[in-house]
């Protein structure tokens, strides 16, 4: 899933490429993308899209005439920018929004169709869309402490809620526990102030560094290589790989549908945890679906 180093450089491009140019044209293969009906989507045609910016992982654009479109990826969801009127093929791509000097076209590469559309009139109708999850960059040591104490949660599912924290998913959330020497299954109440403060930098740390390695990969183009696995990261998807830190092989715990990876000697002191305990115990702390979370 697109996270906040991905979509802060997908609106940025969006800022770079696409705004102040008239949306010319729209086609939509995915009648069932689009949530709502009122204002409808076609009537965007003809006018300008004027900024996009970011609402947890979330790209709103904000239309000629205060009308606003949210666009959530979910997993597989992604956004190409393309020449003008470029061709589509029908698997995978939604549709495309055409503008004066390209078409941006959506596509998700899944069977389960979860990226979602919708048109709102007014900006006071975008706080249907914040989830609140606290901004780690705004927030002070305390503020952060403070969030993470107000449930007793695993630390992995506290920093992937959407309405804890901003922009964190499960592959960052892998990268940002390893930086912070934590266990993912370490609860949310049981962190001391030092603990608290370190993990609070290391968010901050982790989503800076990847924010700024993914703008310098895309420099003057487009995201097009928008993943949850890449290469540098420490432990997310290094399953069996060794740590960078200390060379132990990187484990997994499987939950649900979901998997975490960290590493026993970096995180929880070199105890080698039964993953069956831990599996049930993130498993116990999570809801049924990934839909529950993030619609
Ligand atoms: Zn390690």
């Amino acid at each position: 899933m697109p996270e906040l180093p991905d979509v802060v450089v997908y609106v940025e491009r969006l800022n770079a490429l696409v705004a102040g140019q008239t949306l010319t044209g729209i086609r939509m293969h995915s009648p069932s993308l689009v949530k709502t009906y009122d204002p409808p989507l076609r009537s965007l045609i003809g006018r300008k899209a004027l900024a996009f910016t970011r609402s947890g992982k979330r790209i709103i654009w904000e239309m000629e005439g205060d009308d606003f479109v949210v666009l959530h990826l979910m997993i597989a969801g992604r956004l190409r920018w393309r020449e003008k009127l470029t061709k589509l093929t029908r698997k995978r791509t939604h549709g495309a929004f055409d503008f004066e000097r390209g078409s941006l076209v959506l596509t998700e590469a899944s069977n389960q169709k979860r990226a979602a559309l919708h048109v709102v009139h007014g900006a006071d109708a975008l706080v249907n869309f914040d989830r609140g999850g606290l901004d780690v960059f705004a927030a002070s040591d305390a503020e952060f402490a403070e969030r993470m104490r107000s449930g007793r949660h695993t630390l992995k599912r506290s920093l992937t809620d959407p309405r804890m924290f901003d922009g964190i998913g499960g592959a960052y959330s892998d990268e940002i526990l390893h930086r912070a020497r934590v266990s993912p299954v370490q609860l949310s109440t049981n962190l001391s102030d030092d603990a608290m403060t370190t993990l609070h930098a290391a968010c901050r740390d982790v989503l800076t560094e990847w924010t700024e390695r993914t703008r310098e990969e895309v420099g003057d183009g487009f995201p097009e290589k928008v993943t949850a696995f890449r290469p540098g990261m420490a432990v997310h998807g290094r399953f069996g790989k060794p740590c960078p830190d200390c060379g132990t092989a990187v484990r997994r715990i499987a939950y649900a549908t979901r998997e975490t990876n960290y590493c026993a000697r970096c995180q929880t002191d070199g105890r080698l945890l039964r993953d069956r305990a831990l599996s049930q115990l993130l498993k116990a702390d999570w809801p049924r679906t990934i839909d529950e979370l993030e619609a």
